[in-house]
């Protein structure tokens, strides 16, 4: 007989969410229109302090409508993290423009700002500057914002920030998604919060906001028939979503809280473990606790992320590995990469442990005494 499943990160919506929803049908509302949609994008400024957002579809639809109202055309490039999420590169694609792709630094595992800064100089020498950069804030530790912003506004190329798996996290004193020109964040039924599916798009920059909502309700003009001067999508978030989002928010910071518990727990059953090392927030930012990532090292416990990975398998216990970096996906196979071995290792030592709303110290317990008895083994 099989424990019960332990799940990486299930979506944790109970009756605050369901009576919310409800009373989003029953109000009419049943549309991608009405107050829930509006008062969704206030809750989001109120937390993030940005000036203006609009709720879209999904994070990759956040994206995609943020680097063409960031100024990204057909033909440019734009560059990447190389470890993240393949929505970050597709909606560079989707944009018609060309992912550049570069490596970590080991900290955060986020976007190494001295790589940024030795492509830009080498590419202002060859007048061939990108047109913007993505920022990704992985697994909720915000990047190096300080040092990346530095460089990015000595060239004077955009930021967009894929705070997709950030929310609720910090930066010193900043929310995440609050740094840089732009920030996208992601309600995907695995993230932090959920809509079930759907997307934010943030900015100070209210031209920029507007641009997008444009966009994202098929650029209809405001006349009494159809009247379109831009091709436009179909991108807007539904009202009824948007009244699941508002009460998932109002829990975030108990959900945040219950999420780096998680965390803390994993820190003190694998205390003393030589081998597997839990990531910690790094010195500038505070995380949500989105995924607990922990690191074999290869030289204390060779393939160990993969025996790990399958030994809590055969406990019923999902876990997974880190995202697997865009240069090693056969999509992007001949595109240009400025690597420094870091993205690389942390894919082959790192995973994603469950790190669920509901998880008690007994299930992370069950899931430490499986990772322990695999290392000695
Ligand atoms: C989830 C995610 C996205 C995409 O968001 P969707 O809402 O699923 O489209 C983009 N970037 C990162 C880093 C993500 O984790």
């Amino acid at each position: 007989m099989l424990n019960d499943r332990i799940y990486l990160a299930p979506p944790s919506v109970g009756v605050a969410e369901i009576s919310r929803v409800i009373a989003a049908l029953e109000s009419g509302w049943v549309a991608p229109v009405g107050p829930e949609l509006s008062g969704f994008e206030t809750d989001i400024c109120t937390i993030t302090g940005a000036r203006a957002a609009v709720a879209l579809s999904s994070g990759t639809a956040a994206l995609h409508l943020g680097l063409k109202a960031i100024g990204v055309k057909p033909g440019d490039e734009v560059i990447c993290p190389t470890l993240t999420f393949a929505a970050s590169a597709f909606a560079i694609v989707h944009a018609g423009a060309t992912p550049v792709f570069l490596d970590s630094e080991p900290t955060s595992w986020n976007l190494d700002p001295a790589l940024l800064q030795s492509l830009l100089i080498d590419r202002a020498k060859h007048n061939a500057l990108p047109t913007a950069v993505i920022v990704v804030d992985l697994f909720g530790r915000t990047a190096n914002y300080g040092e990346i912003l530095a460089v990015a506004d000595q060239f004077n190329i955009p930021v967009l920030v894929d705070a997709a798996e950030s929310l609720g996290s910090q930066y010193g004193d900043h929310p995440a998604g609050s740094m840089g020109n732009a920030a996208v964040f992601s309600f995907n039924g695995n993230k932090i919060m959920t809509t079930s599916g759907g997307g934010m798009f943030v900015s100070d920059n209210e031209e920029l906001v507007e641009k997008v909502r444009y966009w994202s309700t098929q650029s209809r003009e405001d006349l009494p028939w159809y009247e379109h001067n831009e091709v436009g999508f179909n991108f807007r978030m539904s009202n009824i979503l948007a009244a699941l989002g508002r009460a998932q928010l109002e829990r975030l910071p108990d959900i945040v809280a219950a999420r780096r518990q998680v965390h803390d727990w994993y820190v003190s059953e694998l205390d003393g473990v030589a081998a597997a090392n839990v990531t910690g927030d790094p010195p500038w930012g505070v995380s949500n606790g989105w995924l607990t990532t922990v690191r074999f090292d290869s030289e204390h416990a060779p393939g160990g992320s993969t025996r790990v990975r399958l030994a809590l398998e055969a406990e019923n216990i999902e876990s997974r590995p880190i995202w697997k970096p865009m240069h090693q996906q056969p999509v992007f196979a001949d595109h240009e990469a400025h690597l420094n071995g870091v993205s690389d290792q942390l894919f082959a030592e790192g995973l994603c442990l469950p790190s669920g709303f509901a998880l008690e110290r007994l299930d992370i317990k069950r899931t430490c005494q499986t990772i322990i008895a695999t290392l000695n083994s």
